[in-house]
């Protein structure tokens, strides 16, 4: 970074990268990225982590896409084999008219035989688009994205009980807690600003009970450290419950005034005494009896969850779990007090609230209800919503190997690399007769693209995105896409006039204005304000309030405004270690790479601190398998195998493989288990039996 002679202008926006929506001051010359600076946003207050600060010159990466591209005849058969230094040995470049209607023309008129994933780094706006184009164009709902591999089985337990998707509270609100609870999330990797304010919550004296089958960055800061086994979140989480109830811990008066069914919640509990649990979770009787007291005891508590607890076949259980236990303790709205899933992609909250999900229209609105589906007709002026729910992300592809979705829109997605057991997802997409892409790289997706169309990174548009705490922001452009590269709102828009549709958008704002007239969450955040303030969190009460940070403090958005308490059984994982396959196998991210890689991976700075692949070990399985750090190793499971260098790590528990899935040359999710959650429909990333074997030196 220079001084401010370095730059011409600056301009702010928001990080691209996690659902923290930290806010940049980007500083500019000669139209490139010069260096960023935290800017004065509500959830940075002008911090950053190194994604934010130092992640931006992916930018201006060699392999950008620049033009439009169209397969070529003679290209050889699809797979994950295009160079991306040369593509002209699989693509042929063409001008826009003539690749939009060569994207239009496969799609168009194929009803349910066309599927669409979106993506969850665009805008509100260019979210809310692409499921109207799905909807409208193709009379379904099969339109999905990847919130269905982080939180949909979070979004599941909270619309099921809470009557909300979103958090109840903002994570900044850890300020005015004295106790917090983190589980199954690893924020000095994943949410590394939002770690700073758990960190100073427990300087000053919070307790934060951390609880993890991995070791991690916040431990030493912890009060409790709870290093349960894999896959045993409701054991654990029961148990606490149970002493709650025995101890008659419980806030009464709460209970009585804003939920329901807990006298089934309590009856349900009285099996998961801690003594029996003990063996079930790894945890000690004593330890989840003073858990129990100090979270119930405290004043206000926080509840703070990741894909620890979302990613597996019991998620939906295990957040029907945290959500009973914040009711039980009366820890729900009040300053201090909620229940905050940490969301993933910088706009995973707003792509999901735009109605990006099969099952539900914006807002959370389902498909099935007569009334909603009348009000979206009349606003998009036809009779457009089908009543069916769509498919998910991994039932799209199985729908592709049984011959039923023939052809797909993916935008700003990358199946290829995040879809669980990805070689079956790999042929699904190289079986697909017609696959339009539209993304700023060539991802290993677009590999098997008919049709490529260059579109513009987050730093080069306009638009809003809403973060982990329901904070709608605005997103400036920085500088101007490469070459033809446009921005995805008007991709959308040019290919929905070429598959028929009457759609006439000149501008972000447009969008904007139609999804207030339909998005109750939008009232009193219009476009100018957002222009105007930067950010407004909702919902807003009126244009000069500037959105509650903290809400149901005065009953749920349910029937009869109570929330509910959902018992929960013990599910075993869907496939146990055994002797063929002695260690569990979980996958996630790290602190310097994001999701499949296809931009820390192009950014200098990151990919030189993380260039390579490592599996992590403890120290003593890595010397009883023979393995030394930094030798290479085979990890395998029943979906297939990868060679990746061995790490030691002291965090990773002795039967336990910890593997990142940025990396193609090592793509985790070759390893990983489709098994589905059967109510959020997500994959179970955190579970999968293994083996591990030395690779013979070369
Ligand atoms: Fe960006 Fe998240 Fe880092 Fe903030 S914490 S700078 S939003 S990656």
């Amino acid at each position: 970074r220079g001084d401010s002679k370095d730059y011409d202008r600056e301009v702010q926006s928001v990080c691209p990268y996690c659902g923290v929506g930290c806010q940049l001051s980007f500083k500019i010359k000669d139209d490139k990225i010069k260096y960023v600076e935290g800017a004065g946003g509500p959830a940075n207050e002008n911090r950053l982590c190194v994604k934010g600060r130092f992640g931006f010159d992916y930018v201006d990466h060699p392999h950008r896409l620049k033009v439009p591209l169209i397969r070529r005849e003679d290209a050889p058969a699809k797979g994950l084999n295009v160079d991306p230094g040369d593509l002209s040995t699989h693509f042929r470049e063409a001008t826009w008219e003539e690749a939009l209607d060569a994207a239009a023309r496969g799609l168009k008129g194929r009803g349910g035989e066309i599927a669409g994933f979106g993506s969850a780094k665009c805008s509100n706006e260019e979210a809310y688009l692409f499921q109207k184009f799905i909807r409208e164009g193709f009379g379904h709902n099969n339109v999905d994205h990847c919130t269905r591999l982080c939180h949909a089985s979070s979004v599941a337990a909270l619309m099921e009980n809470v009557g909300s998707g979103a958090v109840t509270a903002t994570f900044n609100e850890i300020e005015n807690a004295d106790v917090a609870i983190v589980i199954g999330a690893n924020p000095t990797e994943n949410h590394p600003v939002a770690a700073t304010y758990f960190k100073q919550f427990a300087k000053r004296g919070g307790k934060l009970i951390v609880m993890d089958p991995r070791g991690q960055g916040l431990k030493r800061h912890a009060s409790h450290m709870l290093q349960f086994r894999p896959g045993a979140d409701v054991s654990m989480l029961n148990a606490i419950m149970h002493v709650i109830v025995e101890e008659g811990l419980y806030d009464q008066q709460y209970i009585e005034g804003y939920t329901e069914n807990f006298e089934a919640m309590k009856a349900h509990l009285a099996d998961f005494t801690p003594e029996a649990m003990e063996k079930v979770c790894g945890i000690e009787a004593d330890v989840l009896r003073d858990v129990a007291r100090v979270f119930a005891g405290a004043k206000a508590g926080m509840i703070f969850w990741g894909m620890g607890v979302s990613q597996h076949i019991h998620g939906t259980d295990n957040s029907r779990c945290l959500i009973s236990l914040a009711l039980m303790c009366g820890h729900v709205g009040r300053p201090g007090a909620g229940l905050h899933p940490l969301r993933g992609q910088n706009n995973v909250q707003g792509a999901s609230d735009a109605g990006m999900i099969p099952m539900f229209l914006p807002d959370y609105q389902p498909v099935e209800d007569e009334g909603v589906r009348s009000a979206f007709n009349e606003i998009w002026e036809g009779d457009i919503v089908n009543p069916v729910k769509g498919l998910t992300v991994v039932e799209i592809m199985d729908a592709i190997h049984d011959d039923v979705i023939k052809g797909m829109y993916i935008l700003g997605e990358n199946p290829a690399m995040s879809d669980p057991d990805v070689e079956h997802a790999r042929d699904a997409l190289a079986k697909l007769d017609h696959l339009v892409v539209q993304d700023i790289f060539l991802t290993e997706t677009a590999n098997y693209a008919d049709v490529i169309l260059p579109a513009s990174a987050f730093a080069e548009k306009t638009g809003t995105v809403t973060n982990t705490n329901r904070q709608v922001q605005m997103g400036r452009p920085v500088v101007s896409p490469p070459g033809d590269a446009r921005e995805d709102w008007w991709i959308t828009t040019e290919l929905a006039k070429r598959c028929g549709l009457e759609w006439s958008y000149a501008h972000p704002r447009e969008v904007f204005a139609e999804m207030q007239r339909s998005m109750a969450s939008m009232d009193n955040i219009s476009w100018e304000r957002l222009e105007r303030e930067d950010v407004v969190t909702y919902p807003s009460l009126s244009e000069s309030d500037p959105g509650q940070a903290i809400v149901f403090g005065d009953g749920f958005p349910r029937a009869g405004g109570r929330a509910r308490f959902t018992p929960a059984n013990v599910i075993a994982p869907a496939e146990v270690p055994d002797t063929e396959f002695p260690f569990v196998l979980t996958t996630g991210r790290q602190l310097e790479h994001w999701h499949t890689g296809s931009m820390t991976r192009r950014a200098s700075v990151l990919d030189g601190l993380e260039p390579e692949a490592n599996g992590s070990l403890h120290p003593k399985t890595l010397r009883r398998l023979g393995i030394a750090p930094g030798d290479m190793m085979r990890v395998e499971t029943r979906r297939g195998a990868i060679s990746i260098m061995a790490r030691a790590d002291r965090a990773v528990s002795e039967d336990m493989v910890f593997i990142p899935f940025a990396y193609v040359e090592a793509a985790a999710n070759v390893l990983t288990n489709p098994a589905l959650d059967p109510y959020g429909k997500i994959p179970e990333f955190k579970f999968s039996a293994c083996r591990v074997s030395a690779l013979q030196k070369v």
